[in-house]
């Protein structure tokens, strides 16, 4: 529909919503009708009807050069005119306001409009609004906004990030002696570096990697103090000289602790890993340890790290799909997948489409809950290694190597939220 299109449907109603009832709206032959008897009223000097009198008490006429306006009764004439509308005109007027506020709902219009028009109805500002092209692209776009969280968090990803260091100087790992943990403030999303030194080139190279792939923050902070971030801006500003960034206030200035819990947190994580696949490479269990972290319910912003960030919960390969495990196990090429599907095929409905590649082995739209990693009431001292049948990198020690049968639930990350809620 067109302006013009819109306008005359608009009208339409109004003169259906007048033949309903006939006591706000006013068609312009019956407000020429009503001005033309106030005049007579007015003149009328014996006596009046009562119907005179009821048109005297309610109205009034405000000449305006030689336009005649119907305006509401007023106490003074110092006391501002709050005119009537006919239907005719009602469009143009209730357009302006609705511009003039925005795009403005019914009831910002309404403060608008009432302090000037006295029969302009509150049906006639939803309806306008309803004809209105651009609300109905806004309706449509926040409709898809409240589907998708991503956008809006990640739109802010990067705007603070923290930086701090473990020290793992005990339990060296061939050249590496330090953890880099990096946190974006807004998504909680952990990323984890082993460092050789604690030297500020040396992080600054990690996070110029971090930075080029997800953007980099405008303010960076650090539990090892604003002297410490300084030094990292300045080394990445030689590394990256467009990069604009400052140094906040550390994220709890006066307490230590805080500081020694983020460290023993993911501390314990590392050693359990480390215990459950008998080595003492960190250095490899810190990507585990950073998946697990990202994929464990976070109790701050309610959602996992990694959903915050993606928009989507992290898939596992096929040990995501809703696959049962012991076809998960037998599965060696996209063949078995499709033979798989072709099976389901022939005894589901003919109205599924046929799977044509491996993506379709996705579970379809699962309901969002059950694909969250619940946070387990109990401390799971253990973080489950993910057994070899999943995409991970396997970068593990031999024994690891051994398959580990895990059902598609067990494979995701068993978060114990609450060890992290703490220093998060
Ligand atoms: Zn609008």
């Amino acid at each position: 529909m067109d302006n013009t299109a819109v306008e005359l449907k608009f009208r339409e109603t109004l003169f259906l919503r007048y033949s309903q009832c006939e006591k706000y709206l006013l068609p312009r032959d019956v407000y020429y009708k009503t001005v033309s008897d106030l005049r007579l009223a007015a003149t009328t000097k014996t006596k009046k009807s009562r119907h005179q009198y009821y048109l005297l008490s309610k109205y009034e006429i405000l000449q305006c050069g030689d336009v005649e306006k119907l305006i509401k009764k007023r106490e003074s004439p110092e006391e501002r005119p709050v005119y009537y509308v006919s239907i005719e005109d009602t469009y143009e007027i209730i357009k302006k306001a609705h511009i003039s506020t925005g795009h403005g709902g019914r009831d910002r219009m309404l403060k608008h409009i009432k302090e000037k028009y006295a029969n302009i109805t509150k049906d006639s500002l939803d309806l306008f609004k309803s004809y209105c092209v651009v609300c109905q692209e806004k309706r449509k776009r926040q409709k898809t906004n409240g589907v998708v969280v991503k956008p809006i968090l990640s739109s802010e990803f990067n705007s603070r990030a923290q930086v701090d260091l473990i020290d793992m100087q005990s339990l060296p790992q061939g050249q590496y002696k330090w953890i880099m943990v990096y946190q974006c403030h807004l998504t909680k999303f952990v990323i984890l570096r082993p460092l050789t030194s604690k030297r500020a080139a040396e992080v600054a190279y990690q996070l110029l990697d971090i930075f080029l792939l997800f953007g980099a923050p405008a303010i960076l902070q650090s539990d090892n103090g604003s002297e410490f971030t300084a030094q990292v801006i300045t080394e990445l500003k030689v590394l990256w000289p467009q990069l604009v960034m400052v140094h906040g206030k550390p994220r709890h200035p006066q307490s230590q602790g805080s500081v020694e819990r983020a460290n023993s947190d993911i501390k314990d994580i590392l050693v359990a890993w480390m215990s459950d696949n008998n080595t003492n490479d960190w250095t490899v269990g810190l990507k585990f340890t950073q998946q697990q972290k990202n994929c464990a319910h976070h109790a701050g912003i309610n959602q996992t790290p990694y959903k915050a960030l993606f928009g989507e919960n992290p898939k596992v390969g096929l040990t995501s799909s809703s696959l049962p495990s012991e076809i998960l196990e037998r599965l060696q090429s996209e063949d078995d997948l499709l033979a798989i599907f072709g099976q389901q095929n022939t005894s589901a409905r003919n109205d599924d489409p046929p799977p044509t590649t491996a993506t379709s082995a996705e579970p379809q739209s699962p309901p969002a809950r059950t694909d969250e990693p619940q946070p387990t009431s109990a401390r799971t001292d253990d973080p489950q290694p993910t057994s070899t049948r999943t995409a991970e990198p396997q970068p593990t020690p031999a024994r690891t190597a051994e398959p580990q049968p895990t059902s598609a639930r067990t494979a995701e990350p068993q978060p114990s939220s609450a060890d992290f809620t703490d220093w998060l």
